[in-house]
């Protein structure tokens, strides 16, 4: 199985959750929120031959953490994976919106001197202004687009843009969810948990739980469940073939 957004130290036993995986032989993108959480959490994953960390800067932390900006410089060059970083223009984060801006514009040019970096992007409520900012970087960088609930035209300027699309269970149970990912090229769609944030009837995701999207995704492509799992691995070894692993 294969989960390319969750954050695994969030759990209430990280160290838990990743024997876990090791032992159901989970490919997970382990994605941190602050800077100052990536080495322990990269630490607790040093054995798992599967988990991938990736150093975050969240946008809902931007405004609070902008001194660790130094830190994420100083980190960068010891992972290819970068996130979740993003925008999150939602009513309750507008307000930090020129701070986010700053801290993501400084990011994405930090991944770009780095020679291109895989990033994990969030977009709520900013989804135009994203694909703005990140467009500069479409030709250095793997861009993978998390959650993203856009219509149709804005999924095609992503998808022209070379973007990749991570998606989860918890997005399949919305009606605009479905409608976005819909659009999506079937070649360019991976799956994600978002656990512990995201929950399907009242429960945290796990790592796992993210292949729970292969039986909707087959009912919106008018597949079978099989050939859906077929491409998510085919998706993923692409995605990783592209260059920087
Ligand atoms: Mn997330």
């Amino acid at each position: 199985m294969i989960d390319l957004h969750c954050h695994l130290d969030l759990y209430p036993d990280p160290a838990r959750m990743i024997a876990q995986c090791v032992e159901r032989n989970t490919y997970v993108l382990s994605i941190t929120t602050v800077p100052k959480a990536y080495r322990h959490t990269h630490q607790l994953a040093s054995g798992a031959t599967r988990i991938r960390t990736a150093l975050g800067f969240h946008p809902q932390l931007a405004a609070s953490r902008t001194s660790e900006l130094d830190l994420f410089e100083s980190l960068l060059a010891s992972t290819s994976f970068v996130g979740e970083i993003g925008l999150d223009g939602s009513n309750e984060h507008r307000s930090t919106l020129p701070i986010q801006r700053a801290v993501f514009r400084d990011i994405l040019d930090l991944c770009e001197g780095a020679g291109g970096k895989t990033i994990s992007i969030h977009s709520r409520s900013a989804v135009n202004e994203v694909l703005q900012s990140i467009a500069p970087h479409a030709a250095s960088c793997r861009l993978l687009l998390h959650w993203f609930v856009g219509t149709p035209r804005q999924v095609a300027r992503a998808a022209e843009m070379g973007c990749w699309f991570s998606v989860g269970p918890a997005m399949l149970a919305s009606a605009r969810g479905r409608a976005s990912v819909a659009a999506m090229p079937p070649s360019r769609v991976l799956p994600e948990s978002d656990g512990p944030f995201a929950s399907l009837r009242g429960e945290p995701l796990k790592p796992w739980d993210a292949w729970l999207m292969v039986p909707k995704l087959a009912d919106i492509w008018g597949k079978q469940d099989d050939e859906v799992e077929r491409a998510m691995f085919q998706n993923f070894r692409s995605l990783l073939s592209f260059g920087i692993t």
